[in-house]
């Protein structure tokens, strides 16, 4: 906790000034299509992205004239920060490059899709602040063409269907090292593979006991191009076909087709589909249909949580969090009520940039994007977590005088504000200590202090419970002649403390978080141990009663504040009830456990 409250809030450096790649911040739009983004500052700017570079190589070459790209989820789970960063490259890159960018939910797999997610996922793009105005496409609307390319592909004799079991193709597939096996049903006649087909979807298997499998090589170095499965029979609803279909495409024959009928011309994605995109090229080659790029990049991965649908929605369905919008969570919803801003999302974004190698960005990379962006533009409140009372001995007790704040010191047009002022007060516990170390500048027994636009105040006597020897009271002086914070006879105090009014104090709950996971990679976990071993016990804690400055019963939820000398928080948007707000803590001022660090490390030297 800082002394004094004119010191920077935001952490150790600007995040900008270390992180490679950094991408160009949005421009104006470039003159034509076929330019690069360009700006007055192009000089001052980092240069292109290797995505934006290719994208200006296919534009100069002629490969393309236009650019348009998608993000593509699939409904079975909310988006995470992870999931941001893919949003913001794709919509950006059209936004730059005055192309479109399309939404398309990768609906291919019928058991573990929801509608609920279909929305969830609309909101957070929108949230965010991008449009795919009427391009809201689902790869189910293309069921229809992707079976008519599928009996294409039969009548090319580069399809047959497939009796063998899940687990026998798993069998027959082979390894990275040894070739595969080819199946006994390869070699049906075209006519058989038309009639079992066809059969398959009108309904007459079971589940898994047929596939459609693409006929390509079983002995290639890539797994993917080992005849791999293009539909499977499952007889399941679907959350926009119904009961239409009982045999789905797998995401591998549909993803590139879905681009394909698009018009995308640029695909971009994850690393792990390196090794798909030769498929992918495969089915566009053989269909002879419309073909885009694919471009790979590095997926986001946080310290201390996780990035992974199946775990997050494990951790909701064990009720290790309270629901995908948790304030722990990294999904977009969770850091929404958390109180993150989209801009700062987006600079995050921005900030990390896009690699073609996986790694690992620290947690402070995010925390310092919301610092930024908070210290900018949250107005400054007093709220006491801990408290303790003081009563100041020399102050009449029936006065009150309102006191002049100033609402944000980095804008001011942001205003001033009344803050009333008396005999009883909060100070945080914190703020006191019986025996004080050195450069402990703030109250103790016989010394004085500031009090955030009020008076000096000294510690004239310490009032302890009888029985348990807790510090519950201080007994004060204030000096009147050092409102605003100077001394007429020139004496200094160290320490300036945040305060609370005892009479005038609004009661808030305020939550604090810590990190989800207690180690920086939770899913690094030895033999027999699981990433729920590190749960961090203390992400959550909750302060029932906390006294904050009259002003904030205006507070409506959602709203931002800066807790002055604490952090920043939002009023939660779920569980805050007029005149009894709840506070979530955004981020705290500085980067405590960076500090911590810094401590043990400066301990380790004595
Ligand atoms: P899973 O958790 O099952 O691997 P997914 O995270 O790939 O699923 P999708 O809905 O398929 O979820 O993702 C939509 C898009 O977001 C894809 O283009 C994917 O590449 C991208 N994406 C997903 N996770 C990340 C991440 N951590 N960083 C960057 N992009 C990501
Ligand atoms: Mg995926």
């Amino acid at each position: 906790m800082s002394d004094h409250p004119s010191e920077p809030t935001s952490g150790p450096g600007n995040p900008r000034d270390t992180a490679a790649g950094a991408s160009p911040s949005k421009g104006s739009p470039p003159a034509s299509r076929h330019d690069p983004p360009q700006d007055d500052e192009a000089k001052t700017k980092p240069s292109l992205n290797f995505i934006e570079q290719i994208i200006v190589d296919d534009l100069q070459s002629g490969r393309f004239d236009r650019v348009h790209t998608r993000f593509p989820p699939e409904p079975n789970g909310y988006l995470h920060i992870g999931h941001a960063k893919s949003i913001v490259l794709n919509f950006t890159l059209a936004e730059k490059f005055n192309g479109l960018c399309n939404l398309r939910f990768d609906d291919t797999n019928p058991t573990k899709e929801e509608e609920e997610y279909v929305r969830a996922i609309k909101e957070d793009v929108r949230w965010l602040g991008f449009d795919w105005e009427d391009r809201e496409f689902y790869a189910s609307d293309y069921f229809e063409q992707l079976y008519e390319w599928a009996v294409l592909l039969i009548k090319k004799g580069k399809a047959y269907v497939c009796d063998l079991s899940p687990e026998e193709i798993r069998e027959y597939r082979g390894t990275l090292t040894e070739p595969g096996k080819d199946s006994p049903y390869r070699n049906r006649s075209v006519e058989e593979n038309l009639d079992l087909f066809e059969r398959m979807r009108r309904g007459e298997f079971p589940d898994g006991s047929r596939t459609l499998r693409a006929k390509i090589d079983m002995r290639s170095p890539n797994l993917n191009l080992r005849d791999p499965v293009m539909y499977r029979v499952l007889h399941a609803r679907h959350h926009r076909t119904g009961d239409r279909w009982c045999i789905y495409p797998t995401y591998d024959f549909t993803h590139g087709q879905s681009d394909s009928i698009e018009g995308i011309t640029h695909s971009i994605c994850t690393l792990e589909f390196e090794n798909h995109r030769p498929l992918y090229d495969w089915y566009l080659d053989q269909l002879e249909i419309y073909h885009p790029r694919q471009i790979e990049f590095a997926r986001l991965n946080l310290t201390y949580t996780v990035m992974s649908k199946r775990i997050l929605l494990e951790l909701v369905r064990e009720k290790h969090v309270d629901g995908w919008d948790d304030p722990r969570m990294p999904t977009i919803c969770g850091l929404r009520r958390r109180g993150y801003t989209p801009e700062a999302i987006r600079n995050f974004c921005a900030t990390i940039g896009v690699a073609k190698f996986d790694s690992t960005i620290d947690m402070v990379v995010l925390e310092n994007a919301i610092r930024e962006d908070l210290n900018r533009r949250a107005p400054r409140v007093m709220g006491v977590l801990r408290p303790l009372k003081v009563v100041i001995e020399n102050y009449p007790e029936d006065r009150v005088e309102e006191l002049e704040a100033i609402n944000n010191p980095e804008d001011p047009s942001a205003g001033r504000r009344k803050v009333p002022f008396s005999r009883e007060l909060y100070i945080e516990r914190d703020d006191f200590r019986e025996d004080p170390p050195k450069k402990f500048y703030r109250l103790a027994p016989g010394r004085e202090v500031r009090l955030r636009y009020a008076y000096f105040i000294r510690c004239e006597q310490v009032i302890k419970d009888e029985q348990t020897g807790e510090v519950i009271e201080l007994r004060c002086s204030y000096d009147p002649a050092t409102l605003g914070g100077k001394a007429p006879d020139g004496r200094k105090v160290k320490g300036t403390i945040h305060w609370v009014s005892a009479p005038h104090a609004l009661r808030a709950e305020v939550r604090l978080y810590d990190h989800l996971f207690s180690k920086p990679n939770p899913l690094d976990v030895p033999d027999g141990g699981s990433y729920l071993d590190y749960l961090n016990p203390n992400s959550l804690e909750v302060l029932p009663d906390c006294p904050v400055e009259p002003s904030l019963s205006q507070a409506q939820p959602g709203d931002r504040y800066q807790f002055e000398r604490l952090g920043y928080f939002c009023v939660d948007t779920r569980d805050s009830a007029p005149g009894k707000p709840v506070f979530n803590r955004v981020v705290t001022l500085r980067d405590t456990w960076a500090k911590i660090e810094r401590q043990q490390k400066g301990n380790a030297r004595r």
